[in-house]
C-alpha cells in the first residue's frame, strides 16, 4: 500500500546476479540495486510495477551483493566498464542500509576495482558514508533527488524521505569535500510542484549549497501511478486536477499501463524555466562527465594501471 504510516517489513534474500543493464529514455547503462522495495513511499514513483506488488511494505535486502559483485566484476569480460547506476529501482540509502550495510559494502567493491558510479538519493543516511565517497571524488558523483522544499507537499507525495533542508544540508557536506553533485528535480509534478516559486527556492537553496550540477525531468504517467496521483490531487485540494492532467497527458481513462509523456509543450516551458533559473544562479544544467574507466585487476601483489577511456 502506497499511503501508511508504518515501517516496510524487511527481509533478507539472495540475489543471482547484480549488475544489471538499463535503459531510460535512450540512455543506456549499468545500474546495481543492493535492496528491492523502498521505505520512501514517493507516490511518482516509477518502479512499483504490478510484478512487485509489495513495493513499499516489504524490502528485501539482497545480503549476498557485495559477494556477487565483487565475483561479477572479477570475471568482467571487456577491459572497460562503464559508470554504474546506485540504484535504478529503489533507494540503496533507505533505512535499510542502517541495518544491512550493503550499499556500502558494494561502494567498497566499486571502487576497489575502479568502477566508476553515481549515487542517485533522497536519502540523508548517506552522510554515514561521506568519508568513503570523498575519497573517491574522481570517479563517482551524487545525484540528489528533490522534488519540492514545501513540506506540506513533501508529506503527501513522499511521505517517507526526509525534509529538503536536511537533504541540502548534507549535500552542503558533500560539495565542501570535493565530491561533484547533482540536484535532479526529477520528476517535476505537474500542477504539484512545478511552479516558478517552488522552483525558486530549490535553486536558492542549490545555490547556497554551492552545487555545480542540476537536472530536471516531468513525471511520466502509467496506469498505477495515476492512481496515486489522482489521491495527492485530491489531498492538496488541486483543482480540476484530473481534468488538467489528462490536457497535460492527452489522455482519456482508463490510462494505459505503458508509460504516457507529458505534452511536449508543457515539457518543453518547465525544463527551460528551470535551466534558466539555474544558469542564473551558476549552475550547469547537466549531469558531470562520467567516462567509461578501465576495470582495475589484482595481479598477485601488484594492481594493474587503471586508465581512463577518454585518455586515448
Ligand atoms: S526513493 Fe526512488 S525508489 Fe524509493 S519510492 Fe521514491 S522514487 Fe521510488
Amino acid at each position: 500500500m502506497w499511503y501508511c504510516n508504518t515501517a516496510p517489513e524487511t527481509q533478507a534474500k539472495i540475489s543471482k546476479s547484480i549488475i544489471h543493464p538499463f535503459s531510460v529514455r535512450g540512455y543506456e547503462g549499468l545500474t546495481i540495486n543492493p535492496y528491492q522495495g523502498c521505505q520512501h513511499r514517493c507516490g511518482y514513483c516509477y518502479a512499483t510495477y504490478e510484478w512487485s506488488p509489495e513495493f513499499y511494505d516489504k524490502v528485501y535486502a539482497k545480503i549476498n551483493s557485495p559477494d556477487i559483485l565483487e565475483k561479477e566484476l572479477k570475471s568482467w569480460k571487456r577491459e572497460y566498464i562503464d559508470p554504474v547506476m546506485i540504484s535504478s529501482a529503489t533507494d540503496a540509502y533507505q533505512p535499510a542500509e542502517l541495518k544491512y550495510g550493503l550499499t556500502r559494502k558494494c561502494i567498497q567493491v566499486l571502487q576497489k576495482y575502479g568502477v566508476p558510479y553515481c549515487v542517485f538519493t533522497k536519502s540523508i543516511i548517506i552522510e554515514r558514508d561521506l568519508d568513503l565517497h570523498s575519497s573517491y571524488s574522481d570517479n563517482c558523483c551524487i545525484a540528489w533527488s528533490i522534488t519540492t522544499c514545501n513540506e506540506k507537499v513533501r508529506r503527501v507525495i513522499e511521505p517517507g524521505t526526509p525534509p529538503a533542508d536536511r537533504i541540502f544540508d548534507v549535500i552542503k557536506k558533500f560539495v565542501d569535500r570535493g565530491v561533484r553533485c547533482v540536484v535532479n528535480i526529477n520528476p517535476v509534478v505537474p500542477l504539484v510542484t512545478d511552479s516558478p516559486e517552488e522552483i525558486d527556492t530549490i535553486v536558492e537553496k542549490s545555490q547556497r549549497a554551492n552545487v555545480q550540477y542540476a537536472f530536471a525531468a516531468v513525471m511520466r504517467l502509467r496506469q498505477d501511478i495515476w492512481e496515486r496521483i489522482k489521491t495527492v490531487l485530491e489531498i492538496l485540494g488541486v483543482p480540476d486536477g484530473v481534468e488538467l492532467y489528462s490536457q497535460i497527458f492527452g489522455f482519456v481513462e482508463p490510462i494505459s499501463a505503458n508509460y504516457v509523456p507529458a505534452d511536449r509543450k508543457y515539457s518543453k516551458q518547465v525544463l527551460e524555466m528551470i535551466e534558466q533559473k539555474m544558469s542564473n544562479a551558476g549552475i550547469a544544467f547537466e549531469f558531470p562527465e562520467m567516462p567509461s574507466r578501465q576495470i582495475t585487476r589484482q595481479l598477485g601483489d601488484g594492481v594493474m594501471k587503471q586508465t581512463c577511456l577518454t585518455d586515448y
